[in-house]
């Protein structure tokens, strides 16, 4: 899995991208690096990465921009983003509409956790789901070959994450699943991830997929337990 496993680290405090890359190579990954958001952009249209570690605070381009305008570009969006954070005050805003990231480290951060981190999300969206290829759920059409949604015929973006939890759910509708039970299905028990971590990427989903996010049809609330899809639908 690690053959040609390119990450593409857009840093520019030196150390710390130096760190990431030496941690990373010992691994096995290939690993490229880029000091600015307009370079990295560069890159990224040039060449194929499985992975993209983007620090929020750039010169140039800033992280935030930088992973909307991945996130929004067709090529680009299912290309796995994990964001370096300073404060994880910030989280909100780096998993949400907002920025779409797959996933984030706060600084500072430990070797160890940082190759967990990069692992689970390959895992999570290297691995190609077995099962029917199109779902049709409500006027939602999720195609697991293609990793998109459609809502009434119209194409919604979804992070890589977001998909996932969206599959599951709806592959498995009518069972009702607490955040420890979706954190082991679609997080596959990283290690590093909060329960709060899944009720972000729920509201993102919502938001997303939903008309009105606040009285969901499609996700719903089975309340002090989690989440589920209408067996119904
Ligand atoms: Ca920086």
């Amino acid at each position: 899995m690690l053959m040609n496993t390119k990450i593409l680290v857009v840093e520019d405090e030196k150390d710390i991208s130096s760190l990431i890359s030496y941690n990373l190579s010992k691994e096995g990954f290939e690993v490229s690096v880029s000091s600015d958001g307009e370079d990295a952009l560069r890159i990224i249209r040039k060449e194929k990465f499985s992975l993209i570690i983007l620090d929020l605070m750039l010169p140039g381009i800033q992280g935030m921009e930088l992973c909307k305008t991945l996130k929004s570009s067709e090529e680009t969006s299912l290309i796995p983003i994990i964001m370096l954070t300073a404060k994880s005050d910030e989280l909100d805003k780096v998993l949400g509409l907002e920025m779409g990231a797959d996933d984030y480290i706060t600084k500072p951060f430990s070797p160890r956790e940082l190759i967990a981190r990069v692992r689970a999300v390959l895992r999570r969206t290297q691995e190609k789901p077995a099962a029917e290829k199109i779902l049709k759920i409500g006027d939602l059409e999720i195609n697991s070959d293609t990793y998109q949604v459609s809502k009434r015929g119209l194409p919604v973006k979804l992070s890589a994450t977001g998909f996932k939890l969206l599959l599951y759910l709806v592959r498995k509708k009518g069972r009702v699943f607490d955040r420890e039970m979706l954190l082991n299905a679609v997080w596959k028990n990283e290690a590093y991830v909060e329960p709060r971590t899944v009720d972000v990427h729920i509201r993102r989903l919502r938001e997303q997929i939903e008309d009105d996010h606040s009285h969901p049809l499609y996700i719903k609330t089975r309340r002090g337990i989690g989440y589920y899809v209408d067996g119904e639908l």
